[in-house]
C-alpha cells in the first residue's frame, strides 16, 4: 500500500523492503526482493495446479463445449469472460473440486521440482486453498510432489480471507498466489504476495510477480 514501509525484519533479516521496492522494476534492478524459504508458503488452483486447463478438458470431455482457449479467462469471474451457462460453470467447478473427471490435473512446469527442493530442507511445504474442502487435491499434492507425505500441509480454508489467519498463524511472510484481490489484503497483513502470472489477474503492476516456476525458484533464497 502506499505510504506503507515493509519493514526488513519482518520479511528477511538485514534487507529493507521500503514501500516502493514493492514495485517490480526496483525490486529486479536492485535484486533486493529475494523469498525465504523457511516462511513461504502456496496457493495451489492456477499456481502450482493447471486447474483452468483442466477446467477445459472437462467442458469438452464432459459438457461438449469446444472451443474454450486458456487466454479467454481474463476474469476471475467466470461468468464474466466466457460464454457458458452459469450453472454449466458451477457443475464443472463441482466435478474439479470432487475429482469427478477423466482428463488429468497437471501441474505447471518446473513446480514439482521446485516444491520437492525446497520441502527437502524446509519440511513442511504449506499450501493454503480456498477450496471449500481438500478433497482430491491432497493426494494430488503428495502424488505430484516427490516427497514424504508429512513434508507437505495442505490446508484449506473455504474462503479468500480466512487464507490470511492461517498464513499469520504460521508464521508465513510470503504467499503466491494467482488472485488479485487476495494480494491487497496479505500486504495489509504484513505479507508479501508473490503473484503467478495469469489472464486473469493483468491488471497488476505493483506486486512482484513471476511468470513460470524457474523465475519463482531464482527469487527463492535457497542456502
Ligand atoms: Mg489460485
Amino acid at each position: 500500500m502506499p505510504g506503507k514501509v515493509y519493514v526488513g525484519k519482518k520479511f528477511m533479516p538485514g534487507k529493507v523492503y521500503a514501500g516502493e521496492s514493492l514495485c517490480r522494476k526496483k525490486v529486479y534492478a536492485g535484486k533486493k526482493f529475494m523469498i525465504d524459504p523457511a516462511a513461504v508458503a502456496f496457493d495451489i488452483d492456477s499456481v502450482v495446479a493447471d486447474t483452468m486447463t483442466l477446467f477445459i478438458d472437462i467442458a469438452r470431455d464432459e459438457f461438449n463445449i469446444n472451443g474454450i482457449q486458456y487466454s479467454d479467462f481474463t476474469s476471475y469471474f467466470l461468468e464474466d469472460c466466457i460464454d457458458i451457462d452459469e450453472d454449466i460453470i458451477a457443475a464443472i467447478i463441482q466435478k474439479l473440486l470432487d475429482g469427478h473427471y477423466d482428463a488429468a490435473l497437471r501441474p505447471f512446469e518446473g513446480a514439482p521440482e521446485v516444491l520437492a527442493r525446497l520441502g527437502r530442507d524446509y519440511a513442511p511445504v504449506l499450501f493454503v486453498t480456498a477450496r471449500p474442502y481438500p478433497g482430491p487435491i491432497s493426494n494430488w499434492i503428495r502424488e505430484t510432489i516427490a516427497l514424504d507425505p508429512g513434508a507437505t500441509e495442505i490446508v484449506a480454508t473455504g474462503s479468500y480471507e480466512a487464507k490470511i489467519d492461517i498464513l499469520l498463524d504460521r508464521h508465513i511472510s510470503f504467499f503466491v498466489e494467482d488472485r488479485l484481490e487476495t494480494c491487497f489484503p496479505l500486504v495489509e497483513a504484513g505479507i508479501t504476495p508473490v503473484l503467478f502470472k495469469q489472464p486473469w489477474n493483468r491488471k497488476n503492476n505493483r506486486f512482484v510477480e513471476v511468470d513460470t516456476w524457474y523465475e519463482l525458484e531464482k527469487l527463492i533464497e535457497f542456502k
